[in-house]
């Protein structure tokens, strides 16, 4: 598929530190990246989808039909991603945000402290964060798609670091002693389910 750089979109997320992610991949290329807060909208789209790329792709459109109806035909990119922990078959998958059930200011905590008790005694602690990306663009009826992967395994015991968010301080990314908590940013978006599927969607529109 050929495809023409767009001068700038809009990433689909409430999440500054995801738009400086994002931002810190496209604006060197010259692509200027906006969130939905600069562009003041505020729509809850439901990820009732039973795939990342079908619910990143669900986000995407559902924002880009929204701009193009008030007449700002932009690109939009979304992500989806989440945590598959191997001896629980993939759990919490698409699930992740929601696996224990909270929501608010303790749902990371909460959803960490049910991770570690259904692996409690299981044979492996193998998993992987990964993420979906869809693109948007104005005048192309497919999304452009991209996948990342993090491999690593969950920590036995208490969380451990203070950086990141959801999972990150009882995972371990693979060659690293250090939890995904425990690294910097730089760090992180270097070996991150993110980043990889960011690099591997600039590797795509720059063909
Ligand atoms: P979303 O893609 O922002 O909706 O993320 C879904 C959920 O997956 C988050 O609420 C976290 O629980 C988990 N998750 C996704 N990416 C990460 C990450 O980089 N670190 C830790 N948890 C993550």
């Amino acid at each position: 598929m050929s495809v023409t750089l767009p001068k700038e979109l809009v990433f689909a997320t409430g999440n500054a530190g995801k738009v400086a992610e994002v931002q810190s991949y496209f604006e060197p290329l010259g692509i200027r990246v906006r969130s939905l807060k600069e562009l003041g909208v505020d729509i809850e789209v439901v990820e009732d989808r039973d795939s990342f790329a079908g619910n990143a792709e669900k986000k995407a459109r559902e924002i880009f039909e929204h701009l193009g109806v008030n007449g700002n035909p932009l690109a939009v990119l979304a992500d989806d991603s989440g945590l598959c922990v191997d001896a629980l078959g993939g759990d919490p998958g698409i699930y992740s945000a929601r696996y224990a059930g909270v929501s608010g200011g303790s749902k990371d905590a909460a959803n960490n402290a049910k991770l570690l008790k259904e692996l409690a005694g299981a044979g492996s602690r193998a998993a992987h964060f990964a993420c979906a990306l869809a693109l948007v663009l104005p005048e192309q009826t497919e999304a452009v798609h991209t996948y990342g992967r993090c491999e690593g395994t969950i920590l036995e015991g208490a969380g451990r670091g203070a950086g990141g968010f959801g999972y990150d301080p009882i995972f371990v990314p693979a060659g690293e002693n250090r939890t995904m908590a425990e690294l910097s940013k730089a760090e992180k978006l270097a070996i991150s389910h993110r980043g990889d599927a960011l690099r591997k969607l600039i590797a795509k529109l720059s063909h």
